[in-house]
């Protein structure tokens, strides 16, 4: 059996983390598996869970890692993870590396990327973020699809994040200090980490990527 291309993102809010994750899930056609994007989509839902996580969510602070694991451990089990996933948003704390370690055994994780960005920027790409609620696609806030509130790629609402208020921002960057920055440590012990300057065009960054994986023959 080829062994699964697991890969974990890594980096500050607002790095590029969702947009590169798009690109590469296409190229080496792997499942992008964002645990922010599975908890927005029960909270739009409306379902138990949704409506358990919508108040954590919308502070900026993180939900349990008992209940992200469990989020994680089920999307493994789905067909298109056969050959792998790319990690967006999780693990985010050292007790979800480790629980993920467990989940994967010995065909785990086989690189992790972390994308470097200068907090000034990624504060400003924050604040000025606009989403689709459809399809998720991002734009800045003086896009025209932004001032007019409608996405170009499917019509979807375009609107900003709740959780991309001055408040909730300041608590996300906070939180990724205290609780995500110890996993570049925890992958580096490994020989997992590459880091990747996400301050460039995003086509350089993935390129950058790509290069990285490649270098690494994992493709
Ligand atoms: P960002 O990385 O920009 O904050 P995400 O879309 O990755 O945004 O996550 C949005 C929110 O979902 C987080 O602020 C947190 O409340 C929750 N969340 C996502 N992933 C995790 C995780 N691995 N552990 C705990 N909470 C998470």
């Amino acid at each position: 059996m080829t062994p699964r291309l697991n890969l974990v993102i890594l980096g500050i809010q607002g790095a590029g983390k969702g947009t590169q994750c798009k690109r590469l899930a296409a190229t080496y056609a792997i499942p992008h598996i964002s645990t922010g994007d599975i908890l927005r989509a029960a909270v739009k839902s409306g379902s138990a869970l949704g409506r358990e996580v919508s108040s954590v969510l919308e502070s900026g602070a993180l939900v349990s890692d008992e209940l992200v694991n469990r989020l994680v451990q089920d999307r493994f089990t789905q067909p298109d993870a056969g050959r792998g996933g790319l990690l967006d948003g999780f693990p985010r704390t050292i007790g979800q590396a480790e629980a993920l370690e467990v989940m994967l055994g010995d065909d785990g994780i086989k690189l992790c990327i972390n994308l470097q960005a200068p907090i000034e920027l990624v504060t400003r790409r924050l604040s000025s973020r606009r989403v689709c609620q459809e399809c998720g696609a991002i734009y800045t806030d003086t896009d025209v699809e932004a001032i007019s509130g409608t996405c170009s790629n499917c019509g979807g609402d375009v609107v900003q994040r709740s959780d991309d208020q001055p408040e909730a921002i300041r608590t996300r960057l906070e939180t990724y200090e205290r609780d995500t920055a110890p996993l570049l440590d925890f992958y580096e012990a490994r020989h997992l980490l590459e880091q990747v300057n996400g301050d460039q065009r995003p086509d350089d960054v993935t390129r950058a990527i790509e290069a990285v994986v490649h270098a690494r023959e994992l493709t």
